[in-house]
């Protein structure tokens, strides 16, 4: 077994899961719960885990990982921009000017 992917978050854990397992990945999550095991286990090890079974899939866990850290990148709003019409500054989630409509450069 190899472990390849913790989190402090389990719905993240839980949809990389779904996403290995769409691939035919064999896995188990450990550490489920993790507070009430706490006094069991050293404090590093209380994040949810995956382990894939097999360690032949870990090479395509382990890009169903990369793959999903790269798309949770890209959904990250952009930098504030500034209006080239009005010179408002706009937050980086918007891609109109809030102030007069205009798109973003
Ligand atoms: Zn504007």
């Amino acid at each position: 077994m190899k472990l390849v992917f913790d989190h402090i978050d389990f719905t993240i854990v839980g949809h990389l899961q779904g996403l290995m397992e769409a691939e035919g990945i064999k896995t188990e999550i450990r550490n489920l719960g993790g507070s009430s095991a706490a006094g069991e286990l050293p404090f590093t090890q209380v994040y949810p885990e995956i382990w894939v079974l097999n360690n032949g899939d870990e090479a395509r866990a382990k890009a169903i990982v990369k793959d999903y850290r790269s798309a949770a990148d890209a959904e990250r709003p952009g930098p504030d921009w500034t209006c080239p019409v009005c010179k408002e500054l706009v937050e980086g989630v918007f891609s109109e000017c809030w102030n007069c409509g205009a798109p973003a450069p």
